[in-house]
């Protein structure tokens, strides 16, 4: 079989037997009935919560033993086998003579159409709505849940067209050797995944899942490639280029900054207080981006101010006098909070009031995150600063840093990832005390590619010239009322490209923090000089692939890296 090519997005080769994961799922039959009298009724609902509740705990504490993002995710998907609307759906069919197992089966097929017919991320998310599904009919048939292999002596690689999240939460680096899946992108849920876990992956590499089970693969996390049956040599040569890799990398110590001394801030990305060890552990100066919606996924209404503080103030004491980046609460989209839902239907959710937008509408959701982020600048020696999300205009901007400023937090940051606040990014300067780029969103909206959808991956690629002018244009607005401009998109983790922003003027790089030590070397190997003209080449190229080449031939301390 010849090599099968992805996208790379978690870096590291593997090598093992594939374990091709394969959803068998049962389907109930349509024309199973219970008994029919109320009792029988009510003996087969409770039997439909009993598997409902077991499920969602069992996503929950799975969420509890990993930790870091994977824990939100699971309990988002906690949270869908505990929906209410869910369990009045079963409830009615359970009444009209349905049995447990097929009213479960047919009541998850409604949200599963309704999200189907909704596209984009809401569309993304059918697989993880089916992968609860499956888990709690197996339940009621007494049958074990589906998942992966765990004891199965030999480390191996895990091919799927997707993989659930409550999957690939627990799984170690010494059972599994790299996933490689048909589906996802660079920015979802096994791509962020694999980077917390250290495995290497693949993500959308077409015709993966039609491997023989068995077959020997040698999976290159950082290039994308998967290689059936590789022969002794390749795995030799394509695991000493990793040992090289890492040895490289570790040489690299202290503050990120360029060969010739260019400072460039290293900073990690959390979405908690659970994550500031790995922070710390990989050298992270400061955060760069606190994703705070992930501490309330699971909330059916907003936390309260004290709870919020407190949970502030754990990040801000782990970093006494450095920097904290908070974003302020991404409802939305992607990122749906159960408290703060959008006013109306939205057709496109991602192009509906979210973000900073759903603040306008919600004012006392943000006064409160706002107070309490300032109470918990006062009581720690952190430099707290603030950043909204999905800022489009200069009003917008104006308008958080006043209400910034109102509630005693002076600096007041947004974020750049609507190709208009990039455009008009001088403008937005005026206010706005400094830039952090969302490459991820960014890349989303410049080239309409929803960043869910892994079919959409080559669009997404943040080496699109495109979104290199935007990066380009942002950094420049900032430069031109003397702002600091970061990126804290997925991108800013790819070595070659944090150069590139390096060159493009951006101040600082924030990422996934198993990411930092690649990134840290990257920049070490090479002057700022170097980085503009790796810059002024991809933004020169007219393709992404030509784009990464251009840079990466300015850029030759990469190679010597093996990266
Ligand atoms: C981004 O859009 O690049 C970003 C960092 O924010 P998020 O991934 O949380 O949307
Ligand atoms: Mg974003």
């Amino acid at each position: 079989m010849s090599t099968l090519t992805g996208v790379g997005v978690s870096p590291g080769v593997g090598v093992g037997p594939a374990h091709v994961l394969a959803y068998e799922a049962t389907v109930p039959d349509p024309d199973s009935r219970h008994g029919g009298d109320a009792g029988d009724a009510e003996a087969e609902l409770a039997r439909a919560g009993r598997a409902l509740e077991r499920v969602a705990a069992d996503l929950e504490e799975r969420g509890v033993r990993v930790g870091g993002e994977a824990r939100e995710i699971l309990q988002a998907q906690a949270m869908m086998a505990r929906d209410p609307g869910l369990a009045d759906g079963v409830a009615r069919l359970v009444e009209a003579g349905t049995s447990a197992a097929r009213a479960v089966y047919e009541a998850f097929g409604h949200y599963r159409d309704l999200l189907a017919a909704a596209g984009g991320y809401l569309g993304a998310r059918v697989a993880d709505l089916d992968d609860i599904r499956d888990r709690v009919v197996a339940v009621i048939e007494g049958r074990s849940m589906p998942g992966v292999p765990t004891g199965t002596g030999q480390p191996y690689v895990l091919v799927a067209r997707d993989l659930a999240p409550a999957d690939t939460a627990l799984l170690s680096p010494d059972v599994v050797a790299a996933f490689v899946t048909e589906q996802g992108g660079p920015t979802g849920h096994t791509a962020i995944l694999a980077r917390a876990l250290g495995v290497p992956a693949v993500v959308a590499c077409q015709g993966v899942t039609s491997i023989v089970p068995g077959t020997p693969l040698l999976v290159d996390g950082a290039s994308g490639l998967v290689r059936p049956e590789p022969s002794d040599d390749e795995v030799l040569r394509a695991r000493e280029a990793a040992a090289a890799r890492k040895a490289g990398q570790a040489s690299a110590k202290g503050p990120g900054r360029t060969a010739d001394g260019h400072a460039v801030p290293l900073l990690a990305n959390i979405g908690g207080p659970r994550d500031v060890a790995a922070a710390l552990e990989h050298g992270a100066e400061g955060v760069g981006l606190y994703r705070t919606e992930f501490l309330f996924l699971d909330r059916a209404e907003a936390p309260s101010e004290q709870e919020q503080e407190a949970a502030y103030l754990e990040v801000l004491d782990a970093f006494p006098g450095g920097g904290v980046v908070v974003r302020t609460l991404d409802a939305g989209a992607d990122k749906p909070l159960a408290f703060l839902p959008p006013g109306a239907h939205e057709p496109n959710p991602a192009l509906g009031e979210r973000g900073v937008r759903l603040f306008r509408t919600h004012p006392e959701i943000m006064d409160t995150q706002l107070a309490a982020l300032a109470a918990a600048a006062s009581r720690s020696s952190a430099r707290l600063q603030v950043m909204a999300p999905m800022v489009a205009t200069a009003e917008e901007a104006a308008w958080f840093a006043a209400a910034c400023d109102a509630a005693g937090l002076p600096s007041a940051g947004v974020m750049i990832e609507i190709p208009s606040a990039a455009l008009r990014a001088a403008d937005l300067a005026v206010r706005a005390a400094f830039f952090s780029i969302g490459t991820n969103d960014l890349a989303q909206y410049a080239l309409a590619a929803d960043r869910q959808l892994g079919a959409l991956a080559g669009l997404q690629e943040a080496w699109q010239p495109a979104l290199l002018d935007l990066v380009a244009l942002a950094a420049a607005g900032a430069a031109e009322r003397g702002r600091p401009c970061g990126v804290c998109g997925e991108a800013a983790a790819d070595p070659a490209l944090a150069c590139v922003f390096v060159g493009l003027g951006v101040t600082s790089l924030s990422m996934s923090a198993p990411s930092l030590p690649a990134v840290r070397a990257a920049l070490a190997r090479h002057t700022r000089q170097q980085c503009h003209l790796a810059a002024v080449a991809a933004r020169a190229a007219s393709s992404a692939g030509e784009a990464r080449a251009e840079a990466r031939s300015h850029l030759p301390g990469l190679a010597d890296l093996g990266l």
